[in-house]
């Protein structure tokens, strides 16, 4: 184990992850895990103070997972920080960072996947056809060798966070998910490691996202219903910015099913939605009948 001066203890392989929380949780301690891929901002903060709340030792993860990324995606220019992600952790409290080498989590040889089905083809699913069973396979992998513990992940990837709390009932995990609420810029905008890479205009033009889902909150507030008509007023905010569509759906709060075009939403529904703002692609949603206006209270969109 290397520790540095001050701040968090950086591990690098899966034995000094095992024998640190062994350690935690023989002295009394509870262990809280937050998962991540690195290059950390404030919504990954908001996960680790989260954590704090539910747990005295914390541990954050970092890793660039590899089976989560489809061919033309964004993995070798995924952005990587380490010192300023390690001062971003010690500054909220966290005592141990792992950050393994791709070979520590996928040994030579390495045959085993993970997958949850139902809840993986729909919304991202449809147009990331592997990256689900990436990230049970990596998550399943870190939560065994934290072992048990408290793990926050954040309802940004709200289909993530379902398909996790899926697997770890299922796999019999000694772990509690804990899912934490969107973090977003003042004028809207959901932080994102991937909102380093808008360009130009594209920042302001990243903003349809956000507004679309705050136009849909406005008008569910005042009485609308109606599936296609909810989709709609995304999908305007959208072509207005120039954002490609990837999908906007209203889905199931806790099965993910998309609901039709023709139906009306009753109760509660999860309006998701990913678009591409130049060749970067976000991603948004809100659960309608349960979150507020996601703009109320920041810059324009505020009502
Ligand atoms: P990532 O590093 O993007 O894989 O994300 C790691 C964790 O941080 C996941 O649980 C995400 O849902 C969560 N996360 C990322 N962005 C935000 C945000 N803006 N607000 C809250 N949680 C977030």
């Amino acid at each position: 184990m290397q520790a540095p001066i001050s701040g968090p203890v950086l591990l690098r392989t899966v034995a000094e992850l095992r024998a640190l929380t062994d350690a935690m949780r023989a002295s009394g301690s509870k262990v809280g895990l937050v998962p991540t891929m690195g290059a950390l901002h404030d919504g990954h903060r908001s996960l680790m103070l989260e954590a704090r709340r539910h747990a005295n030792r914390v541990i954050v993860t970092i890793f660039v997972n590899p089976t989560q990324f489809g061919p033309d995606e964004d993995l070798d220019k995924y952005p990587a920080q380490l010192d300023k992600d390690l001062e971003l952790c010690a500054g909220a409290g966290v005592e141990a960072v792992f950050a393994p080498e791709r070979s520590e989590m996928y040994p030579p040889g390495d045959r085993t996947r993970v997958r949850v089905s139902g809840l993986t083809e729909h919304l991202c699913g449809a147009s990331r056809p592997s990256h689900f069973e990436g990230v049970t396979t990596i998550v399943a992998k870190l939560l065994i060798a934290t072992g048990p513990c408290v793990a926050v992940f954040g309802k940004k990837d709200f289909q993530q966070l379902r398909v996790i709390e899926r697997m770890v009932v299922d796999l019999l995990l000694p772990v509690q998910i804990i899912p934490a609420p969107i973090v977003r810029e003042a004028d809207g905008l959901a932080l994102s490691s991937r909102n380093a890479y808008l360009r130009g205009d594209e920042r302001r033009r990243s903003l349809a996202l956000s507004q679309g889902l705050s136009l849909a909150a406005r008008h569910f507030a005042a009485g609308e219903r109606r599936v296609f008509a909810l989709e709609q007023l995304v999908r305007d905010s959208f072509e207005q910015a120039g954002v490609v569509e990837d999908y906007v759906a209203l889905a199931d709060v806790e099965t993910l099913q998309p609901l039709q075009a023709t139906d009306e939403v009753q109760g509660s529904a999860l309006l998701a939605l990913a678009g591409f703002v130049g060749s970067t692609r976000l991603i948004d949603n809100m659960v309608l009948g349960e979150d507020g206006d996601p703009l109320s209270g920041k810059g324009e969109g505020a009502s």
